[in-house]
């Protein structure tokens, strides 16, 4: 029985927008996972060190049967794949993906959090997953909604153009 994920995406530099479109392509080729939703994408600021370019963020739904840690090793390898060098710790980077939820599951190694730690204080993510899991509740059982009440508007755009946007199956 495939899992329900949801996967965040970032880019800040190489093309953003070029840089999700890949990461798309490359997501919905993953062995034994099949791509069901993307969200609009967004222009946020950067956080973190200095002056960064703005990122284009987005959240995808997946069907999965890779285990958690598989997906990640998997969303690394994509990583590296379009050049992602980790130098500085959220520094500007070619593609950042992150596994936000899987199923209904808690997870707490030392590699990998699920849900994403900063999934709720983040509105480059709160806002696309809204976007195509409204109804969405945390294995904690906090409502999608809840963080969605909490999450402030500053410094992110939703895009017009959603070249990712809508259904994909
Ligand atoms: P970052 O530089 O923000 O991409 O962080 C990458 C590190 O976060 C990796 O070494 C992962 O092992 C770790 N990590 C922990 N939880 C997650 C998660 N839910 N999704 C992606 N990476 C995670």
């Amino acid at each position: 029985m495939p899992a329900r994920a949801y996967l965040g995406l970032g880019s800040n530099l190489n093309s953003p927008p070029r840089q999700i479109k890949a990461a798309l392509k490359a997501i919905a080729k993953l062995p034994s996972t099949q791509l069901i939703r993307c969200a609009p994408w967004y222009q946020s600021l950067a956080v973190g060190p200095g002056s960064q370019p703005r990122y284009i963020n987005t959240v995808v739904a997946i069907d999965t049967l890779l285990k958690p840690r598989a997906l990640l090793q998997a969303l690394q390898q994509i990583e590296r794949q379009q050049g992602r060098k980790r130098i500085v710790r959220w520094g500007p980077r070619t593609l950042d993906l992150d596994i936000l939820l899987y199923a209904n599951q808690s997870l707490n190694t030392r590699r990998l959090q699920i849900p994403h730690p900063r999934l709720g204080e983040r509105n480059f993510v709160v806002l696309p997953l809204a976007d195509i899991a409204p109804e969405l509740s945390l294995p904690d059982s906090t409502p999608l909604a809840r963080l969605l009440a909490n999450c402030s508007p500053e410094g992110i755009v939703r895009l017009v153009t959603t070249a990712s946007g809508g259904r994909t199956e």
